[in-house]
Order: C-alpha cells, then structure tokens, then sequence
C-alpha cells in the first residue's frame, strides 16, 4: 500500500510539472501575441496623440477578455497613457457605453478610482502563480520598426490557471482514497494467505535466536510458496543445530584434552621435581663434606645439570599454562623492593663470582608497597636479571626503577635491568622474545638456557597490562625495560611491615633456635631437610603423615612445621585445617610451611588460604629455605 501511494504520489508529480510548463507556456505565447495585436491597432491614434482613441481601442480589446484584470498604455517618456481597470465597469458595461467609455477615458479619475496602478517596467512578463496574477510588457513601433512608439501593459488574473490544479489536487486526492482503500478490501484476504504466515515465521526467527534454541521448528500448514520457505528455514535449523552439536563436542574435547595435558604436566613436572629434589639436596648436603676438587668439580656439573632441568620444566609449564589461557594472577600486597633483594639473593653467588657490580637504583617515589602479583614479579625478574648476569662477563648490572605514572588508585612502575654484556645483535631483537629462540648456537654452548625465558617473561608482563621493550648494542650491553600497573597499598606498610620477607634482617638477625617437626613421606627428602636443619642449629623430628603430625604437636610442644602436602594416610592440607581449628591457643596458631613439589595452578594460594603460613616449592634452595625458617621463627613472641 505504501509503495502505491509512493507511485501515486510521484506521478501525479510528475503529470502536474509536465502540465503546468506546457500551459505556461502556451498562456505566455498567447498573451504576447494579444498584446502585440492591441499594439498594432493603437500605433497610429498614439502617434496622433489621440488618446481618446487609444483609450477605446484599449476597452474595445479588453472588455471581453475577463481575465485581463488591468490593461494599460505607456507612452514613451513611461507615464501612462490610456488606462483600463476591469473591475470599475460593473458586470453590464458594453461596447458602445459612453457613459462608461467616458469614465474611463477621463483617465485622472479612473486611476484615482482603481485600487493598482501599474508602473512602467522593461520585464517582459511576470509570472507569478502564489500571487495570482500575470503581467506582460509588450512595445509596440512605428511601421517598418523603426521608432518605439509606446508599451501595452496587461495583468492577467490567474484565477483559471490556479483552480485547474486544485481541480487536479481534488481529483488526485479522490484517486489516492478510493485507490488505498480498494488496495485494502484487496489485501484483507491476501494477508490471511500471505503476510501472516510470514510474520509468523518472523516470530518464530526471532524466538530462537532469543532462545539460542535451534531445536526449534517451525510450522508449516501450506504447500505454496510460503511453505517451501518454511521447509527451507526448518531445513537449515536442523542443519545449524548439527553443527552447533557437533562444535559443542569439539570444545568439549578440546577443552578436556587441554586439561588433560595441563594435569599430565602437572603430574610429571611433580614426579620429575621429587626424584630433582633429591639430587638437588643431596649434592648440596655432599658439597658440604670435605671433597676433592675433582670431586667438588663433578658436583658442580651434576648441580648445574639438575638446576637445568627445573627452569625448564618450569619454563614448559608456565608455557602450557599461559597457551591455555589458564594463567591467573593473584592480588595482594608486597613489597617491591624486597622483591628485588630477593632475586638478588639469589644471584648473589654468582655475581660474586664473576665479580660483577650489581647496583639498585630506585627513584624516591618508587613505592615500598603495592597490591599485584609477587610471585610474577618475582619471575620476570629472575628471567631479566638472570639474563643479565649470565651474558655479562664484566662490568656492571643496573637495576632502575621509577614511577612513570600514578592515579589515585593505581601506579605504574618502569624497571630497566641494564647490562654490560655481549649484547645482542640488532636483526635479533624481535626474534629474542620468540619461544626456544637463542641469538646463537655458539651462545647455547656458551651459556646454556632454552630461550623460553624471555618468550614467557613477555607474556607476563603483557597479560598484566604491561609492556616490555629491549634496546641493545652488541659487545656493549642490554637494557631489558618492562613497565607494569599495580593498585596503591592504602593500608600503611607498618600493618604489614612485619609480615614482609625483608631478606636484609633476616639474614643480620640471629634466629632464636626452635623446635621443627616435619611431616614428610619422601625419605630423601627426610634426609635432606634433617640434614640441613642440624646444621642450622635446629631440633628436628619427623613424621611420616599428617595422622602423625596432628598426634605429635598434640603432645608436644614445637615453634614450627614444615608440611609436605601430598602424604599418605592424611594430607597436609586436611592436617593443616585440622591444626587451625581443633586445636587450642597457641597450638593452633603455629607456623606452618607448606612444601610441595606440585606445579599445579594456585598451589601457594592454595595452601595460604587453608590457613597455612608459608609456602616453599621444591626443589627449595637452601638459602631460601633457612629464610623462611628464621622469618618465620624470628617472628614468634619471645
Ligand atoms: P635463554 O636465556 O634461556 O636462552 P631467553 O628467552 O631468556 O632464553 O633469551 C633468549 C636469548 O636472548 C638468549 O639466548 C640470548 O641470546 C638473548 N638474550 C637475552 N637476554 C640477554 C642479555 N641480557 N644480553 C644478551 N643477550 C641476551
């Protein structure tokens, strides 16, 4: 219906310009014609100054031309010289009126009477339809063209003009009506037919991908056209609905086998780390004996063997964990500062060995405390720094730190770890953050590592919403720069000062020697933390699972636990529950440190939400592990 009443609309448009430049047209040529026919039979009486004549050539021409409105003569210098007004002649004036002719032809009082006066214009014509009225200008000349003698002026009424096309407005108004309404009557039974099967179908359509439903279907209770349509539309639900079955199962899978390969990892890194632990512990215990040197040398490449095979099981496992999309990242608050000490703690040894200068530099506005994720922060630096010491043969590490911007809530840090080492070449440093790529097959040789370091680091950085960027020169040195967004630590760090591992005090403080019980089944591992803390001053007793561990502290008094979580009998996560709320102060409130070798997502989150105080993995170093110790010893009440 619309689109007829468009049609209707547009060619009634299109019908009313045509008509009206064509009667225009013809109007014009016909008033013109008129005009110069009246100038023809005045041109003599004007030139003799006759304007009686002129006045009755005027009316004699005018009088019967009723939409001629005004009609008027000028004479050469433009005044007006015989005029005509239409409606001053009453309805029965006729030709041979004298009264009439007389009035008129006393022109002062004629003009004086008339409601316009027509002035002199060069125009030829105006038209002007809203205004109803037409005017044409037309001179006339001497014979043989030769002088103008004057100019015969007529206004045209355009009331004919006008009420043609609001004849032909009625007459499309009529059309449009009957047409629309006809056009209706028509599409009452054709919509029973047409219009409501489709918007049923639409209906349907938009029910299920509302629902997400693709079981669906949709009726169908014709055979024409509509009904091949519904068929088709059933046809490619059921199709869709296969193929949404079908991709289901394959994330399904997909989803299950990506576990699967995530506990598979999990599982071996565990079984690989224990038999580690062992020649880890083992060779550090041996190193402690007196040696020979060939002996003391051997040791060394079995360490430095077994220290291998942890950061790559590490490295694989981050990787496996982050290509899952699995990697989670913890928010609490720590230290960064310490962070630092902490990684340089470990790389102490070694710096001090290739006598390398390590220098700190942090900005005076660096925060001592935020809230993000230590354990990562952690990790990127030991990659960078890590890095850093191992390609640098001599001269100096920098570790720059600076606070690049802050907003009430948030602070983002810069820190560039910068090295005078070999450096990298400059076609190399895209592909540096690539996994297992390495500058070269002489620098593997050289230094070792699996070129994942890097690959993994970046990831880190980037899932936190941080960047990393390298700049190097080759034989001079690298600075490996990663900046990253941390929440603002509102709570003073005096609330957690002592919570913090502050490695500086506890390695100058003297720990109070305590009493250990550790709960381990691993014999090994037995020995080898036995071993560690007689050496450390400590007094040791082992039990072999969490039953064991729960009836020890319940009949004697102990100042720390060190936890295996994985036991027979009972775990140390159940023995740890059990500590915290079955037994009485301030039993119950014991240090506990979990140890475990399980690489499995959140472990230290795990085991800090149970309720246990600290978290060690293994292979542990020891230094760390007397760390954790004299920290947590250290802060008993006294
Ligand atoms: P890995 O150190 O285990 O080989 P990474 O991914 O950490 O693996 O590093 C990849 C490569 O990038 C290294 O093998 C080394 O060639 C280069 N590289 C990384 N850091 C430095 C650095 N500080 N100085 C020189 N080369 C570096």
């Amino acid at each position: 219906m619309q689109i007829s009443s468009i049609t209707l609309f547009l060619s009634f448009s299109a019908f009313i310009i045509y008509d009206f430049v064509n009667v225009k047209a013809e109007f014009v040529e016909k008033s013109k014609k008129f005009s110069k026919t009246i100038g023809e039979r005045i041109s003599l009486p004007i030139k003799n100054n006759r304007r009686r004549w002129v006045q009755d050539e005027l009316f004699k021409s005018l009088s019967d031309e009723k939409q001629v409105d005004y009609g008027a003569v000028f004479s050469t210098d433009s005044t007006i010289f015989a005029f005509y007004d239409n409606s001053l002649l009453n309805g029965d004036a006729v030709l041979g009126d004298r009264d009439v002719i007389e009035y008129i032809t006393n022109d002062s009082l004629a003009l004086a009477n008339s409601e316009f006066i027509p002035a002199y214009s060069t125009d030829s014509y105006n038209f002007k339809v809203w205004k109803n009225y037409f005017e044409i200008y037309s001179e006339f000349y001497d014979e043989g063209n030769e002088k103008k003698l004057g100019t015969v002026f007529l206004r045209y009424n355009l009331k004919n003009f006008t009420s043609r096309y609001l004849r032909y407005l009625l007459a499309f108004l009529i059309i449009f009506f009957t047409a629309s309404l006809i056009a209706y009557l028509i599409s009452i039974p054709l919509q029973k037919k047409v219009s409501q099967p489709i918007l049923a179908l639409a209906t349907k359509t938009k029910l299920i991908s509302f629902a997400n439903d693709y079981s669906i279907r949709i009726e169908k209770n014709t055979t024409d056209e509509i009904g091949i349509l519904i068929d088709g539309m059933n046809n490619m639900l059921e199709e869709i609905e296969k193929r949404r079955q079908y991709l289901i199962k394959a994330k399904e899978d997909a989803e299950a086998s990506a576990k699967a390969k995530e506990q598979f990892l999990a599982n071996m890194s565990h079984e690989i780390r224990t038999p580690l632990n062992g020649i880890i512990g083992v060779t550090d215990l041996l190193r402690g004996t007196t040696l020979d040197d060939k002996q003391e040398n051997y040791l060394s490449i079995i360490r430095q063997s077994a220290d291998h095979l942890l950061v790559l099981i590490n490295d694989i496992l981050d990787l496996s964990k982050i290509e899952a999309g699995k990697l989670t990242f913890t928010e609490q608050p720590f230290d960064i500062k310490s962070t630092i000490d902490n990684v340089f703690s470990i790389f102490k040894k070694n710096i001090e060995e290739k006598k390398l200068e390590f220098i700190v530099n942090l900005s005076d506005d660096f925060p001592e405390s935020v809230i993000g994720d230590p354990i990562r922060l952690n990790q990127i630096l030991l990659n960078l720094i890590g890095n850093a010491i191992k390609f640098t043969l001599k001269g100096k590490i920098e570790v720059i730190g600076s606070v690049i911007n802050k907003t009430n809530s948030k602070i983002k840090i810069e820190i560039n770890i910068k090295d005078t080492g070999i450096g990298i070449p400059k076609d190399k440093l895209k592909e540096i953050f690539s996994k297992f790529t390495q500058v070269s097959d002489d620098n593997t040789r050289r230094f070792g590592g699996t070129g994942l370091g890097l690959a993994i680091t970046k990831q880190l950085v980037e899932l936190q919403n941080g960047g990393l960027d390298v700049e190097s020169i080759e034989g001079k040195g690298s600075s490996f720069r990663f900046s990253l967004w941390y929440k603002i630590d509102t709570l003073s760090e005096k609330v957690n000062a002592n919570e913090k591992l502050d490695i500086n005090k506890s390695i100058t403080k003297k720990p109070k020697k305590g009493r250990v019980l550790l709960a381990e089944d691993n014999e090994i591992n037995q020995m080898i933390v036995v071993d560690l803390l007689e050496q450390w001053g400590y007094t040791i007793e082992v039990v072999k699972n969490g039953k064991e561990a729960l009836q020890k502290i319940m009949r004697k008094d102990f100042d720390l636990i060190l936890m295996d979580v994985h036991m027979p009998e009972m775990d140390g996560y159940t023995a740890t529950k059990k500590i915290r709320s079955d037994l009485n102060f301030p039993k119950k409130h014991i240090p506990i440190i979990a140890m475990t070798a399980s690489a499995l997502k959140g472990e230290a989150e795990k085991c800090l939400s149970i309720g246990m105080s600290d978290y060690i993995a293994k292979p542990f170093e020891q230094d760390k592990l007397k760390q954790k110790i004299e920290k947590w010893l250290n802060i008993l009440p006294s």
